[in-house]
């Protein structure tokens, strides 16, 4: 087994890249994790034994790559037809929603694999495939902070993990603050879902670069090439979405398919997020407000934050790119997602053995009904 399969990222934790607490006093010191890691040293032995007892490949595996192929291809052919071919509304629109599927399907797949450095033992590889961020509209630079370091390390854990930031839209842990619309917010957050991609497109990337943080933490603005990266991607998103179109149809016409788009994608990308950490079976711990320790080992709190659903489906396997393992990509984020369903059972075993508490939704309708009933709880007067 690489060293680098190894179910803790320590080189997103050093230097600059250490997540602090906010900008106060604290700002030097770190979050940190609670207890021994037994569970930790077993899970790994045990999955460098799976993997050199199987041979299999953690990288570069060449099911990856037919899978990128498959759906960077569909994007190209769809976007073109929507663009240079559909002139009725009735093929528009429909176009418009499948290549919303398509673009989500780069995000699930084949940016998150390369930004979490699971596509390749290549870094150049890895750094191109994230780099698919940047033309769906947002940064793959402030990605590797927002979600590579401050998520990955602390899922969950209000004040340290932006992804369950809704501001005053919605309340998704019990440590937030509850506001009067909140008891309505398990009807009208999912059309907000579909807005959330717009905000990222408008408005979050060029605001946390501006003022240097994201929800709260602190980040070095990008410089030199995460700059030329950073700006380049959004000449690039902007053109391939407004300007080419706009030369060849009216900008009523661009706007409305646009909207379409981005709502699909915000939709599919937010729920499946949502229903891999916000349910009711995810812990939503919080650090000794004196000692700024979690009560948990590192790996325990991963098992613990997340919950898989849909395992046994190759198909919503192949689509969510593993999403659906969320554990299992938690502990094993440098691992590519197509061995997820591989190191599930075996990580189930572990956790019951050493009594971690380990969720899985069977079906999609369980883990929606849990995000429905979570927020149900969070919007409830106390
Ligand atoms: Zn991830």
């Amino acid at each position: 087994m690489n060293r680098n399969d190894g179910i803790r990222d320590d080189r997103a934790l050093r230097g600059r890249d250490r997540p602090t607490v906010g900008n106060g006093p604290d700002a030097a010191r770190r979050v940190r994790f609670s207890g021994g890691n037994d569970f930790q040293a077993a899970l790994q032995r045990r999955v460098d034994e799976f993997l050199g007892h199987t041979g299999i490949r953690t990288r570069d595996c060449p099911q990856m790559y037919v899978k990128t192929g498959v759906i960077l291809l569909s994007f190209a052919v769809l976007y073109a037809l929507l663009v240079f071919v559909a002139s009725a509304w009735y093929t528009a629109l429909p176009l418009a929603v499948m290549l919303g599927l398509v673009t989500a399907e780069i995000g699930f797949n084949i940016m998150h694999d390369g930004g979490h450095g699971a596509y390749s033992a290549r870094p150049w590889i890895n750094r191109l495939m994230v780099m698919s961020l940047d033309m769906i509209g947002a940064s793959s630079y402030l990605w590797r902070w927002k979600h590579g370091i401050f998520h990955h390390t602390y899922p969950n854990v209000t004040g340290q993990d932006p992804d369950i930031e809704l501001g005053v839209l919605g309340r998704l842990a019990p440590q937030q603050p509850r506001r009067m619309h909140h008891r309505w917010q398990q009807w009208y957050i999912w059309p907000l879902y579909g807005v959330l991609g717009l905000k990222w497109h408008a408005f979050d990337d060029f605001h946390d670069v501006l003022i240097g943080h994201i929800a709260g933490r602190r980040f070095p603005r990008p410089r030199g090439r995460d700059l030329a990266v950073f700006v380049g991607g959004k000449i690039l998103f902007f053109g391939l979405v407004f300007g080419l179109p706009l030369l060849l149809h009216p900008l009523w016409v661009v706007a409305v398919l646009y909207g379409v788009w981005v709502f699909v994608l915000g939709m599919a990308l937010s729920v499946v997020f949502q229903l891999a950490h916000c349910v009711e079976e995810a812990e939503f711990p919080l650090p000794n407000a004196e000692t700024l320790r979690l009560e948990r080992p590192w790996a325990v709190h991963q098992v613990e934050t997340a919950v898989d659903f849909l395992r046994t489906s190759r198909v919503a396997c192949w689509l969510l790119g593993g999403l659906n393992f969320q554990i299992e990509h938690h502990l094993f984020p440098r691992i590519c997602h197509v061995h997820y369903p591989a190191l599930a059972k075996l990580v189930e075993d572990t956790s019951r053995e050493f009594g971690v508490r380990y969720h899985v939704h069977r079906s999609i309708w369980a883990a929606l009904a849990s995000h429905f009933r979570w927020l149900r709880a969070m919007g409830a007067p106390a």
